[in-house]
């Protein structure tokens, strides 16, 4: 079937977009991305050949962060930029070249619609969902440095509590690569807490193999940057992803305070 003008492969003029945006007039100098923000499937990938009751399951989105993403957007005065379409339809946190982009298994989840996909299916997964999300967050980064507000990105996640058969101890992780300055003043502002169990590069360390958004978007622009990592049985209501949105705020309000001390944020 064609639709005359219609270019799209993937995505029809009536489906959800893939990027969202909060808060765009932000004056946080944290900006704040979730790249597992959604579990939406087009509708030209039907489920995916998978039941119902694996599309809701962690490996199709990170449980629980949408709700605390856009509150702590909201308490921080800060832009968030989301992708709202699985990752099994294509992984925005991962290099487009990486197996794991298209995942053909997940965890123990073999995923029927990613087995034998042709490549020109494939360069439609990037080109309508994973490249416009990227483009607007260099974008958003340019017209910051733009207007003279510095930029320091927070990349927000949450885990599964058991990963293939194994429980993870961590209520939280704090995630980096090449950033000196910002991961360990969240450990030490996460370890002061008192009442949680912080994971330093847990339960996943950032690299440029397995990562897209903090080594592309900060790392190579030279911004300040981490990932979080929440446990997701921590923020499965409103309430948790509340609690959570609350104590991030704090911190980095905390963190902000300090930063500026410090003469490190500027443009
Ligand atoms: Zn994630």
């Amino acid at each position: 079937m064609n639709h005359a003008g219609d270019t799209s492969l993937l995505l029809t003029s009536e489906e959800v977009p893939p990027v969202g945006e909060y808060n765009a007039a932000g004056r946080s100098p944290f900006f704040l991305t979730c790249d597992h923000y959604g579990r939406l499937i087009p509708r030209a990938l039907g489920d995916l050949g998978l039941p119902e009751s694996e599309r809701v399951r962690h490996i199709a989105w990170d449980i629980g962060i949408a709700g605390v993403a856009t509150m702590l957007s909201q308490q921080l005065d800060a832009h968030l930029i989301v992708q709202r379409y699985s990752r099994l339809v294509i992984d925005c946190n991962r290099p487009p070249h990486a197996a794991s982009s298209i995942p053909r298994i997940s965890e123990a989840t073999t995923i029927p619609g990613n087995q034998g996909i042709s490549s020109e299916a494939a360069e439609a997964r990037r080109t309508e969902i994973f490249d416009p999300y990227h483009r607007r967050i260099d974008e958003i980064i340019d017209q910051r440095r733009t207007a003279g507000l510095p930029t320091v990105l927070v990349s927000l996640h949450s885990f599964t509590p058991v990963y293939a058969g194994v429980a993870r101890p961590w209520h939280i992780g704090t995630l980096y690569q090449r950033d000196t300055t910002l991961p360990p003043l969240l450990l030490k502002h996460l370890r002061s807490e008192g009442d949680l169990v912080v994971g330093d590069n847990e339960p996943y360390a950032v690299s440029d193999e397995t990562d897209y958004t903090i080594p592309v978007h900060a790392e190579a622009r030279g911004l300040m940057n981490t990932g979080i990592e929440i446990r997701q049985d921590l923020i499965s209501d409103p309430a948790g992803e509340k609690s959570w949105a609350d104590r991030l705020a704090r911190i980095f309000g905390e963190i902000e305070a300090e930063l500026r001390q410090r003469g490190l944020l500027s443009a």
